[in-house]
């Protein structure tokens, strides 16, 4: 008889890990979870789960985080304030909302369904998710504990980037109240940069089945926008009513943004450039959006590269710029007159740009 491989069998795949293995790094991880915990927020749960389950879940959040930061040392959850799980998930965030001194509304856009949201204040943040989520960090081995430990992760990654962006930018982008052309194109570009990090740093082999449906997202979003800025346009043409087309072309642009986001984090993480599929890559065209896709990529692997020194919101000018021609491959072209004067222009033919 051969000696048996420890490390791999002879076909190459690994051999599953010995039940003492498996308790050796449990018991690692259950340690460091104690010496050193990811982070010393309170958890609190509005629904109608056992105390029992509220620990487990308690447990599952702490050990996502753990394992997070042996992947990414750099991760630093110390901002969170508190985590909160509601059975009635609108309600948490209007609850949110009153803590914040703000609206926090969740994106409406069709296939932009939130489960948890981030809610950023001055002092720190906040976690606000469905208990669906919390649910199913609980049912192990199953679809909907494999999507709800992505998530998860993918918020706690969105802590991190708000730590950063916080120290750096010296929270001037929470107070700073943004004016010209920066009012409407930083937001989306904060956007875009923030959905890009959370899945580029969250990304691992549970998220294999998202990244189709996170591409076919993009592309509905980028057709969805083309649609009904096309529509508003027209009716534009009749009601010379800015303060109905600014504001939707704003929002429609801004999910395709978030859409981007997601897609470009994931390629990143997974060594890929150019769209991996032709619907994808054809609505990219049609939209004369491909040279927006391929520079927001590098321009986001630059900011990536280089997020330790960054020195003030004026970071994300050069993804402000792309996405301002990105709105005039939408038909709008905004002009800054003065800080406090932006002219929106709706050329009758498309620019070349
Ligand atoms: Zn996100």
């Amino acid at each position: 008889m051969e000696p048996h491989d420890l490390e791999t069998d002879r076909d190459g795949t690994p051999t599953p890990p010995s039940d003492e293995e498996l308790e050796a790094f449990t018991l690692g991880l259950q340690q460091e979870i104690l010496a050193n915990p990811p982070f010393r927020c309170g958890i609190s749960f509005h629904w109608n789960g056992s105390q029992d389950d509220a620990e487990q879940v308690s447990f599952h959040v702490q050990l996502q985080a753990v394992l997070l930061r042996r992947e990414s040392p750099w991760l630093d959850f110390s901002s969170l304030k508190s985590i909160v799980f509601h059975a009635d998930y609108e309600q948490g965030l209007r609850d949110a909302s009153v803590r914040a001194g703000r609206d926090i509304v969740p994106t409406r856009e069709p296939g932009g369904l939130s489960v948890a949201m981030l809610v950023h204040a001055a002092d720190g943040c906040e976690l606000v998710a469905d208990a669906g989520l919390a649910r199913g960090l609980l049912s192990q081995g199953t679809a909907h504990s494999d999507v709800s430990v992505s998530t998860l992760r993918h918020e706690l990654c969105h802590v991190d980037d708000f730590q950063r962006k916080s120290r750096l930018w010296n929270n001037e982008w929470l107070k700073e109240r943004l004016q010209g052309l920066r009012q409407t194109f930083f937001p989306m570009a904060e956007s875009l940069w923030s959905e890009y990090y959370a899945n580029r740093v969250s990304d691992g082999p549970l998220a294999d089945a998202y990244l189709t449906g996170e591409e076919d997202m993009l592309a509905g979003a980028i057709r969805d926008a083309a649609q009904e800025i096309g529509e508003a346009i027209l009716a534009y043409r009749f009601s010379h009513d800015m303060g109905v087309l600014a504001p939707l072309a704003r929002r429609k642009v801004s999910f395709v943004a978030q859409s981007m986001g997601y897609v470009l984090g994931r390629y990143a993480a997974r060594g890929l450039s150019a769209p991996r599929v032709a619907q994808l890559r054809e609505t990219l065209q049609t939209a004369g959006l491909e040279d927006a896709f391929t520079r927001s990529r590098a321009e986001l692997d630059r900011l990536f590269q280089s997020r330790a020194s960054w020195t003030s919101t004026e970071d994300l000018a050069e993804l402000e710029r792309i996405w301002f021609r990105v709105m005039s491959a939408f038909g709008l072209r905004f002009e800054e007159i003065s800080p406090d004067r932006v002219y929106v222009h709706v050329p009758f033919s498309q620019p070349c740009e």
